[in-house]
């Protein structure tokens, strides 16, 4: 871990049990007065205030002094309130009424991009029968190469919302510019960012000022510490609800089109509060490796999964070779929810 040389330094305040809102008015109003930004953290137990601003002037205050303040710790990490430090609760992210964390499993499927009403609905109709509870699809697509199909836009988020109404389910979709965040936003229950747009740190401002929860892939060749603070600069903005993806990463190995890297999960659940689901499909880039992908992201700890379902993968016009069949997913959420029992997770 680096430490921060800037002049910046964060201090973690812990109230006491019994702390009541007029200490805590009491630090915030303080912080504010020294130009400190304050950002309150109310668990079960205790309220927790993260206080961000110039080192010479935060740390000069005798902050145990303050009536209701258990303790005053420095955060020496470079991410601050995304860390296990800042909050020990595991987030739980409220997606109108479904939860995604704190062993609340996440089961997230569908097409990889929206191709047809006929294709999304078959997708979507397979996908919650089985058990999913949010549905993937895309209408902004990135592609590596320019002349690759690259979406259908706004027509796919019309598409996906009325999928939403036809099957009672929320939709996650990618917003791949910051000037499309309004516009996907006004359609999505989820936000994605992907792993080329990890460190797009105008966009993550973006999404950290708007409403919706935001699924952050991790980057192509992120390390987990730079993951991290990716989601650190959404958080910051003021949106605190956030879930990282794994999604492979770029190794010299090219028997699979990217490498899950499985610890990931338990060093994120170390690291930081914030749910974790596992990519199976972009991980691997192969049908036959969905399944053992994801049974090992289950037991490893990971708060969901996301996985690419077509109804005819033969004629995808994106990833068909990494998309499962409808069926397969059907056996697939049987192991799923096998494995959840055992790892004490509600599905
Ligand atoms: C996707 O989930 O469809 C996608 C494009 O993934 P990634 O950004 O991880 O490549
Ligand atoms: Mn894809």
């Amino acid at each position: 871990m680096t430490t921060n040389t800037q002049g910046d330094e964060s201090l973690i305040i812990v109230m006491q049990k019994d702390a009541d809102a007029a200490d805590v008015d009491h630090v915030v109003e303080r912080l504010h007065d020294i130009g400190a930004e304050a950002h309150i953290s109310v668990g079960r137990f205790r309220t927790v205030i993260g206080a961000l601003g110039d080192r010479q002037v935060i740390q000069q205050l005798p902050w145990e002094a303050f009536p209701g303040v258990e303790r005053a710790v420095p955060v020496l990490k470079p991410f601050k309130f995304v860390s296990r430090d800042f909050q020990q609760e595991d987030t739980v992210v409220d997606v109108g009424g479904t939860l995604i964390g704190g062993r609340r499993f996440a089961p997230i499927a569908g097409p990889c991009a929206v191709e047809s009403r006929e294709q999304l609905f078959a997708s979507a109709e397979a996908v919650v029968k089985a058990g999913a509870r949010v549905l993937r699809g895309d209408a902004f697509k990135p592609r590596t190469s320019p002349y690759s199909f690259q979406g259908l836009e706004e027509k796919g988020l019309e598409l996906l919302a009325e999928a939403r109404e036809e099957f009672g389910i929320p939709f996650v979709a990618e917003a791949v510019d910051p000037r499309d965040v309004e516009l996907v936003s006004g359609y999505a229950d989820i936000i994605r960012v992907g792993t080329r747009n990890m460190a797009n740190f105008t966009l993550l401002s973006e999404l950290g000022k708007q409403s919706r929860p935001v699924l952050l892939k991790r980057g192509l060749t992120a390390t987990i510490e730079e993951w991290l603070n990716a989601a650190e600069y959404i958080y910051k903005e003021g949106n605190h609800d956030i879930i990282l993806c794994e999604r492979g990463i770029r190794t010299f190995e090219t028997a699979t089109r990217n490498t899950l890297d499985i610890s990931a999960v338990p060093v994120i659940k170390g690291l930081s509060h914030l749910p974790i689901i596992v990519d199976p499909s972009h991980s691997g880039g192969r049908r036959d490796l969905v399944a053992p992908l994801t049974r090992i992201a289950v037991a490893a700890g990971a708060d969901g999964f996301m996985i690419d379902v077509h109804p005819a993968p033969e004629t995808a016009l994106v990833d068909g070779a990494q998309a499962i069949l409808p069926a397969e997913f059907a056996t697939l959420m049987d192991d799923v929810r096998a494995l959840c029992s055992v790892m004490g997770f509600e599905l």
